[in-house]
């Protein structure tokens, strides 16, 4: 482990600093209070064994700043209290460290509770990990791996500059499942989601709508530039020469309707939502494997 030693006396930093090297973890020395904050934020240690009493920030202030700056790893702390204390303990357990050691220092007391350091720090990096893993799990869909409409949900919040949104569903997709199987049907979802995926800029969104419907988040972009990535995108799947003989087009197609959100259409997300949807319901009138922009389109 990475750990942090915070004393102000020179004798004691020395001693524990032999003790942390002996149990075989890597050290950080900080001379005060101050500067044990200012090296924690540098190199987030695994944990931190201080000193109660120092000049600047004490050991109760250092535990309180640790555990209101802690994310998603955490910090085991031992405190260095003098032999017998036990207010000093009590308030050091309440300002949130984890265990105490007396001084004289005892290498051997240092050491076991450096083992349950170790135990506690790791346990926590799994459940961080396991975390960020579901955060992301519960935000993408399973068949396609693109972003479902909980993440759409959480990105829209977060436009404000002009974009477009594009409704896309696959055309005549009841009677491909109909006469090739539905998993046949599935692998052409596959295909055509990362073909969405594959057309657009990093910096777009591509989500799994629905069943076969998908929503792209075009960002820093305009109705007309919209249009022309969408007819690419269109192209593109109509390229992937996907056989379905009850399509007119003898292959797998796409329609798409588009909304704008430009500085004269200032509408929220659901009324977007509703123009794509509108737009797409216009495409699929006006004959389906096309593209169509929302009609309300305000522009620059
Ligand atoms: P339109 O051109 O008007 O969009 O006609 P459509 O047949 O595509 O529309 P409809 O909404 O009637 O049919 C959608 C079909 O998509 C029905 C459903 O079984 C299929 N579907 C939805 N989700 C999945 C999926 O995950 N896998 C497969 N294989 N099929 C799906
Ligand atoms: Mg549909
Ligand atoms: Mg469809």
């Amino acid at each position: 482990m990475k750990i942090l030693i915070a004393d102000d006396d020179q004798i004691s930093r020395m001693i524990t600093k032999a003790a942390v090297e002996q149990s075989g973890h890597e050290c950080i020395v900080a001379v005060d209070g101050d500067s044990a904050w200012q090296l924690y934020k540098e190199h987030r240690p695994e944990a931190v064994v201080t000193d109660l009493m120092m000049p600047g920030l004490n050991g109760l202030d250092l535990c309180r700043a640790i555990r209101a700056a802690e994310e998603d790893s955490y910090t085991y702390v031992i405190l260095v209290t003098s032999h017998g204390s036990r207010k000093d303990v009590l308030a050091g357990m309440e300002a949130g460290a984890d265990d105490y050691v007396t001084k004289p220092l005892d290498p051997f007391s240092l050491h076991i509770r450096l083992l349950a350091a170790q135990r506690i720090t790791s346990l926590h990096a799994d459940l961080a990990r396991y975390r960020s893993a579901l955060t992301e799990q519960a935000r993408t869909d399973p068949l396609t791996k693109l972003h479902n409409r909980l993440k759409l949900a959480e990105d829209l919040g977060t436009l404000d500059h002009h974009y477009c949104l594009a409704m896309v569903d696959v055309d005549n997709f009841k009677s491909y499942n109909d006469i090739y199987g539905h998993q046949a049907g599935d692998a052409a979802l596959i295909a055509i989601a990362s073909t969405l995926a594959g057309e657009v800029r990093k910096s777009d969104g591509v989500y799994r709508f629905g069943g076969e419907e998908f929503l792209l988040v075009l960002r820093d972009q305009q109705a007309e530039g919209a249009r022309l990535v969408m007819e690419r995108v269109r192209s593109a799947v109509q390229d992937l020469r996907i056989e379905h003989s009850g399509d007119p087009d003898g292959v797998l197609t796409i329609s798409a309707g588009i909304s704008a959100f430009t500085s004269g259409h200032r509408a929220g997300t659901e009324q977007l939502l509703r123009e794509a949807d509108l737009a797409l319901y216009a495409a699929k009138a006006s004959g389906r494997n096309r593209v169509s922009l929302a009609g309300a389109i305000g522009s620059e």
